[in-house]
C-alpha cells in the first residue's frame, strides 16, 4: 500500500485519464470481442490497480454498477458514474457527464476523435 497521498492523487489522476480516454474511443458499434475485452479489462484493472485501497473499493462499486460496454457513449457515461461514485465517496464534487467530450481529446489522429483530429 502507498503510504503517500500526493503519490496516491497523482496516480489516481492520471489513470482516470486514460480510462476516460479508453472508454471515448471505444467503438460506436463494438463487436462481441470488443466488448468482451472491456468488460473483462476492467475486471482484471479492478484487481491489479497498485492501490490496494483503492482497488478493493472499485471491486465492489464494479459489483453495484457493472460496466456497461453495449457502445462508446454507454461505456463513456457508465465510467462517468463510477467515477463520481468515487467522488463522492471522498468528497469531491460531481462531474458533468455531459462534458466528456470536450474534456478528453487524446489527439490520436486517426480521424475517430469527434473534433477530427
Ligand atoms: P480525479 O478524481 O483524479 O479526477 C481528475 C480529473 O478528471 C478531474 O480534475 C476532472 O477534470 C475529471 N473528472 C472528475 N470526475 C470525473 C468524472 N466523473 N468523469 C470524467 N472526468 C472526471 N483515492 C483515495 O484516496 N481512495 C480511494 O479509494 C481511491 N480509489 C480510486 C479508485 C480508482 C479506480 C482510481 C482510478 C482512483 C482512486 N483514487 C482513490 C484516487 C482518486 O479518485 C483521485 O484520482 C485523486 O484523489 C486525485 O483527485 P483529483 O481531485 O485530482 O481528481
Amino acid at each position: 500500500k502507498m503510504a503517500n497521498e500526493t503519490a496516491k492523487a497523482e496516480l489516481g489522476r492520471a489513470t482516470w485519464k486514460f480510462l476516460h480516454t479508453m472508454t471515448l474511443r471505444f467503438p460506436d458499434h463494438p463487436t462481441e470481442a470488443e466488448r468482451e475485452s472491456l468488460k473483462q479489462f476492467f475486471h482484471l484493472f479492478s484487481r491489479l490497480y497498485p492501490c490496494g485501497e483503492c482497488a478493493s473499493h472499485f471491486q465492489q462499486l464494479l459489483k453495484e454498477l457493472p460496466p456497461q460496454t453495449s457502445s462508446r457513449m454507454s461505456s463513456a457515461l457508465w465510467l462517468c458514474a463510477a467515477h463520481n461514485k468515487v467522488n463522492q465517496r471522498l468528497g469531491k464534487p460531481e462531474f458533468p457527464c455531459d462534458k466528456l467530450d470536450e474534456t478528453y481529446d487524446c489527439g490520436c489522429g486517426d480521424g475517430k476523435a469527434k473534433d477530427g483530429s
